[in-house]
């Protein structure tokens, strides 16, 4: 059963509040994600929606939140991370009177093009909408703390665990080029 979908005979002068909770798996993009094992979904997608109507258009608006499994990206290692965020989609199913597009499929991309996303009939489901919200807040580095070491690039051990022992090319230290810097006045 899909529960993510709103009826807009509900969603009249007064604000219509819901809350969802969604396995991942039950977005198709991020059920994608999932079996290319890029993360976990350790927890349920909780999602409150306050939806209220302009004339002709949807209003939502919305907080998501869940906690997710991602592998380091400099040590390898599982952390857990929260994943949550705002959003704001407005629907209509109002197609504009576009004189240079030849099909509704076209209408459909122009309205997307401005924001706005198109549907048909007495219900709105929220699922694209939202998976893309979602996908949008993962974060592009994936690092288990910022300062995060890393592994030793000769040996593979864990820089977080100490020193591996092994000899490492000196990186140049930006600080030290100050050090010698004589500031004028
Ligand atoms: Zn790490
Ligand atoms: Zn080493």
């Amino acid at each position: 059963m899909n529960n993510l979908i709103l009826h807009i005979e509900q969603i009249k002068d007064k604000d219509l509040l819901q809350d969802f909770e969604e396995n991942a798996e039950a977005f198709p993009v991020l059920a994608d994600m999932v079996q290319d094992r890029e993360c976990e979904f350790i927890e349920p997608l909780k999602i409150s929606v306050k939806a209220f109507r302009i004339r002709e258009l949807f209003e939502v608006e919305g907080t998501f939140q869940t906690r997710v499994r991602l592998s380091c990206s400099r040590c390898l290692k599982d952390f857990d991370m929260p994943v949550k965020s705002n959003f704001v989609l407005t629907y209509t199913r109002e197609l504009p009177d576009m004189k240079e597009a030849s099909d509704e499929e076209e209408v459909e991309l122009r309205i997307e093009e401005i924001g706005l996303i198109y549907f048909r009939g007495e219900e709105i489901d929220l699922r694209d909408g939202i998976q893309q919200q979602v996908v949008m807040t993962f974060p592009l580095r994936r690092l288990c703390a910022e300062t995060c070491r890393g592994l030793c690039p000769k040996c593979g051990a864990d820089l977080n665990q100490g020193d591996c022992g092994c000899k490492h090319e000196p990186t140049t230290n930006k600080f030290a080029a100050l050090k010698n810097l004589k500031l004028t006045k």
